[in-house]
């Protein structure tokens, strides 16, 4: 039985590509038939993310949408390098991506930065896809479970409304591995988040949060991740940059 949330992928695109090739993977993109009830978000480097939006704009495909992939808290000042949430506002970016694992592994980011940015950017208005998971070395000790529900506590002590925010289940040594979490463990642990947040959100806004898997999904794999209960969707990596993003789109289809 597969989830009743609609299907939210989302596309990133980390440090990849030029000007160039972020315009032909929207042009594939939007020449493809893609499922319209699949939410879409493509997340390009800040360098290329306003001419993707417009891009998009002009194409007007109103079904994808632009995020960036980080945002500092602080509204402005010297914070040299940084992209502030406000910025992201004003540039009329609407999702925004926080705590990646490889923000958290290269860029020393820690729970309570995490949870400082999350709620910035819902208080600034954007969409989060909060992203958490478990390294290799916590899950051979039985620690999933309790890392992803650290990470999920920490958030939750500053944001108390979830309605803007899509989780995303990464375990880390499935991230860019192409060593997919199985659809059995991939669902065990989204089952143990949605139980997580009736325990601390209520069992409505348990039951509308969406929670997409990330870590080497593939055309290969989606399918069958798709059609697990608490499964609503996928953060793609590697795989966005490929024509076979479009079947990840249409996994329900
Ligand atoms: C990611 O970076 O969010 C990700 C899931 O990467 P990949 O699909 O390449 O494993």
């Amino acid at each position: 039985m597969s989830s009743p949330r609609g299907l939210f992928v989302g596309g990133n695109w980390k440090m990849n590509g030029t000007l160039d090739s972020s315009k032909k993977l929207i042009d594939h993109l939007i020449a493809s038939k893609l499922d319209e009830s699949t939410e879409i978000v493509v997340a390009p480097p800040f360098i290329h993310l306003l001419q993707v939006k417009d891009y998009l704009q002009a194409s007007s495909h109103p079904n994808i949408k632009v995020s960036a992939q980080n945002a500092y808290h602080k509204s402005s000042g010297a914070f040299t390098g940084e992209v502030s949430v406000d910025q992201l506002v004003d540039a009329q970016v609407p999702w925004v991506i926080i705590g990646h694992s490889e923000r958290r592994t290269l860029f020393g980011e820690a729970d309570h930065n995490v949870a400082e940015k999350t709620k910035a950017a819902l208080e600034a208005g954007l969409s989060v896809i909060l992203c958490i998971g478990e390294t290799l070395e916590q899950r051979e000790k039985d620690e999933t479970v309790s890392v992803v529900t650290r990470q999920l506590n920490a958030v939750e002590q500053e944001v108390k409304d979830w309605s803007k925010i899509v989780v995303a289940y990464e375990p880390v040594w499935a991230i860019g591995t192409g060593k997919v979490a199985t659809s059995q463990q991939a669902q065990e642990v989204h089952s143990e988040i949605r139980k997580w947040a009736a325990s601390k959100l209520g069992q409505s806004v348990a039951n509308k949060l969406r929670i997409i898997y990330g870590g080497s999904v593939a055309a290969k794999n989606c399918k069958e991740l798709s059609t697990q209960a608490d499964i609503d969707g996928f953060l793609v990596g590697g795989a966005s940059l490929k024509p076979e993003f479009v079947d990840i789109v249409n996994a329900r289809l």
